[in-house]
């Protein structure tokens, strides 16, 4: 049977757009059904992720930004089905962000309680002071001068600023596709174009359909269909431009895959295959589709309960199938269909 492998990544935030996925994460592991990101225009300056999720209980927060410590494995045994329950699970995040900023502070309150804390978190994770603060159910956790221990990095960092915030559209474009009914929304701070911001606003019955609507715009949508594949208990979920898609139609956005409904952004082994295999198929079977060079490909993978091998430090966005099978069913449904 097909397993994976979740690679560990030696570098858990390369750039500011991880910093973006690791605290969005948290604000789905938390529940939430809204995500605000607001984000300077250098990427560096303030990055701040607020969500309505269920908050950082009271015994949680010493421990929030300590390396390796998670509320979300209470004992050795979640280990075995956590990567399907949680996003991240390493603990690590948090630590590495307060580690490699210049300030990372916290604002949570949960349900029941009367005030809202802000959390002032130093350098090695502990908390540092703290606070009342006015907050809502939910967390906001706010970067500044990300990158500020590594000037070298960020020097090259604020040569690439917009290559960084269309990183982060893309991503949280990614999440919408994935998560149809949560609320996502992107505001670049002193933005030079008002067009890098971003929201997609579901209504509380969203599916898939209308978050790519938002995303590749109702024409290009309405060119794409389902195909759903199963190999080895995997279900291979694609929404792919239709056979007939009209190559005016077909946007050049690129590929959106997840696994479990996690967006990943290294692709390798099978799912790059099957991506290939996917753009073979939109380029034979599209009546004169010339210039799509890189259409719209959503992909999900969903993966039976104990497929995650748990003794690999997983960086979730780094997923490796261990066998070909998927490739080899799809490309038979593609003959085929
Ligand atoms: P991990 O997600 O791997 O547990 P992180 O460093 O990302 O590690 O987060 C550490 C802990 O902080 C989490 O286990 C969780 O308890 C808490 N936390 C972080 N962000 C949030 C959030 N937005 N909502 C609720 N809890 C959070
Ligand atoms: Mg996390």
């Amino acid at each position: 049977p097909t397993t994976i492998k979740l690679i560990g990544s030696t570098q858990v935030l390369s750039d500011p757009s991880s910093v973006v996925k690791e605290l969005i994460d948290n604000a789905l592991d938390a529940r939430a059904s809204s995500i605000v990101v607001e984000i300077s225009s250098n990427t560096l300056d303030v990055i701040q992720v607020r969500d309505n999720g269920h908050g950082i209980a009271p015994e949680d927060r010493p421990m929030a930004a300590r390396r390796y410590s998670t509320s979300k494995i209470r004992e050795f045994d979640d280990l075995k089905d956590v990567g399907g329950r949680w996003l991240g699970f390493r603990g690590e995040a948090l630590a590495s962000i307060a580690e490699m900023s210049g300030s990372l502070s916290i604002i949570t309150r949960v349900e029941g309680e009367a005030v809202a804390v802000l959390l002032k978190i130093a350098r090695n994770g502990e908390i540092d002071g703290q606070d009342r603060a006015s907050h809502p159910m939910g967390t906001t956790v706010r970067v500044t001068d990300f990158f500020k221990s590594l000037p070298v990095r960020k020097q090259a960092a604020l040569k690439h600023s917009s290559k960084y915030l269309a990183k982060v559209k893309k991503l949280m474009q990614g999440y919408a596709l994935c998560r149809p009914k949560t609320r996502f929304s992107l505001r670049v701070l002193k933005a030079a174009n008002e067009k890098i911001n971003w929201m997609y606003a579901p209504k509380p019955d969203a599916n898939l359909e209308d978050a790519a609507f938002k995303v590749i715009g109702r024409e290009c949508a309405s060119q794409c269909e389902w195909t759903i594949m199963e190999s080895d208990g995997f279900e291979i979920q694609a929404f792919l431009p239709k056979p007939t898609a009209e190559a005016s139609k077909v946007r050049n956005v690129g590929h959106f895959i997840s696994v479990d409904s996690r967006p990943v952004s290294a692709l390798r082994g099978v799912l790059k295959q099957l991506v290939v295999l996917f753009k073979e198929k939109i380029a034979k079977s599209s009546v004169g589709l010339t210039g799509v060079r890189d259409p719209f490909i959503f992909m999900n993978i969903v993966c039976p309960p104990d497929s995650y091998d748990a003794n690999i430090e997983p960086a979730k966005d780094d997923v490796l199938f261990e066998n070909s099978d998927m490739v080899v069913s799809a490309r038979i449904h593609n003959l085929r269909g």
